[in-house]
């Protein structure tokens, strides 16, 4: 095979697919068991000193597992990754080695709602914690960094506003301030957006969205960049220093680039346990390989229906960044040329009672509190997801009672907006 870099499209469908050495099986098997046989004594020295790679145990790594997480690095263009039971669980792992009791992490202020909690409450009990900031202001984005910062977290295109983060200001930010940057890229997928070339150091994906695109399975992946210097700031002691919890390995200086993934899997999966299954892995493979044909017609759905929308005189405004008229429809061409993917908002005129009628009279569109899925999902956050939270943290959100989120299916678009059509002239009338 030639040196030449193979295209998105060829990648999706042979990273990490090898015929089967003994049976010669085309397609990943899913080597649906817990433990692997050692050749010998030696062997199983070798492997658990991490000086051979191997299998072990289905906690640590798992082939059809590890196939995934391979070919979610190549489509990232990182150098290592690991799958994960969730994407929370891999937000967790992100942060594992990087973390310690009283350390914080940089946060953009417009994220997943689920993420917002994870870091707002459920991360304290580590004694971690998150300062969340606009970050679209750099200057208070550097001013909350401080000496205990660990790391700088956002979403490559954030949901449910329209929002693009400028990957590259954010990338150079982090360069800059000597940390390292995680990209949440779940909603864009590396197909419309590779934060690694901006600078990134680490993404994060629930793959349960368009990775694996058709709503069946939980999981999640981490990816490294292998560009960050674990050594240089004296920060990062679990990775640059010998490790407690590893026989005192010291991860970078004996795995260079590989530091951060053999640490997830040596230390993170072995103690935290967030590991993915082999029969989830299959599914997301599965849907992986159709991931750039998905992402084009999601996109050009979306457009679609999101400038239909836009024209419509039932409704007041629509955040979608692919619009002419967002605010951040600039940031496209630059962070995600191929599109701004198909999750988006839009305000309507009737407010909270016309948006519960809109829910109760859509019929292709599902009302479920999800996205990334093959079909049309549409959700009202005010009355489900956001019910909890106050006015002033709705607004802040963008889940406003008058608002509707949709995640743009890859059915006909003419379906995708008779169906909002009907239940508009329903919910409006
Ligand atoms: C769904 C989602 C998550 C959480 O992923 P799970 O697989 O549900 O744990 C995190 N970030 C974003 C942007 C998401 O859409």
């Amino acid at each position: 095979m030639s040196d030449r870099p193979q295209g998105f499209d060829t990648v999706q469908v042979h990273a990490g697919n090898t015929p089967d050495p003994t049976t010669g099986a085309r397609q990943i098997p899913i080597y649906q068991t817990t433990a692997f046989v050692f050749r010998d004594a030696e062997h199983a020295a070798a492997l658990f000193n991490l000086q051979e790679v191997g299998w072990i145990y289905s906690r640590l790594t798992n082939p059809t597992v590890a196939a995934l997480a391979e070919r979610i690095t190549a489509l990232e263009g990182g150098v290592g990754g690991i799958g994960c039971s969730s994407g929370h669980a891999a937000q967790i792992m992100a942060l594992f080695p990087l973390m310690m009791p009283g350390c914080n992490v940089v946060a953009s202020t417009r994220l997943y709602g689920g993420t917002y909690t994870q870091f707002t409450q459920t991360i304290r009990r580590f004694g971690w914690s998150a300062k969340l900031v606009d970050f679209d202001d750099l200057d208070a984005v550097k001013a909350a960094v401080d000496e205990n910062t660990r790391a700088i977290f956002c979403e490559s295109i954030a949901n449910p506003g329209g929002y693009i983060t400028d990957l590259d200001a954010i990338g150079k930010l982090s360069d800059d301030v000597g940390l390292p940057l995680i990209v949440d890229n779940t909603s864009a997928s590396p197909y419309l957006c590779r934060p690694i070339d901006f600078g990134a150091t680490l993404i994060v994906h629930s793959t349960t969205k368009y990775l694996t695109g058709n709503g069946t399975v939980t999981g999640g992946a981490l990816v490294d960049s292998g560009k960050f210097d674990w050594s240089a700031s004296g920060k990062f002691p679990s990775l640059s220093e010998p490790e407690p919890a590893y026989h005192g390995l010291n991860f970078h200086e004996a795995l260079g680039p590989m530091a951060f993934t053999f640490h997830s899997i040596a230390v993170g999966l072995r103690d935290l346990g967030t590991t993915m299954n082999p029969q989830g892995a299959h599914y997301t493979l599965m849907g992986i390989e159709s991931l750039s044909l998905r992402m084009e017609k999601h996109v050009a759905n979306a457009e679609k229906v999101a400038n239909w929308l836009e024209a419509d005189d039932r409704i007041e405004s629509v955040t979608y960044a692919g619009l002419k008229s967002s605010p951040y429809f600039d940031r496209v061409e630059r962070i995600c040329p191929k599109g701004a993917g198909a999750l988006f908002s839009f305000a309507v005129k009737g407010g909270y009672d016309a948006c519960v009628k809109l829910v109760d009279s859509v019929e292709l569109f599902s009302h479920v509190a999800n996205l990334g899925d093959a079909r049309s999902l549409i959700i009202h956050s005010a009355s489900t997801t956001h019910r909890q939270l106050t006015d002033e943290q709705r607004e802040a959100s963008g889940a406003l009672p008058n608002v509707v989120r949709l995640s743009i299916g890859i059915e006909d678009p003419d379906d995708i907006i008779a169906d909002l059509d009907q239940a508009l002239t329903k919910a409006t009338a």
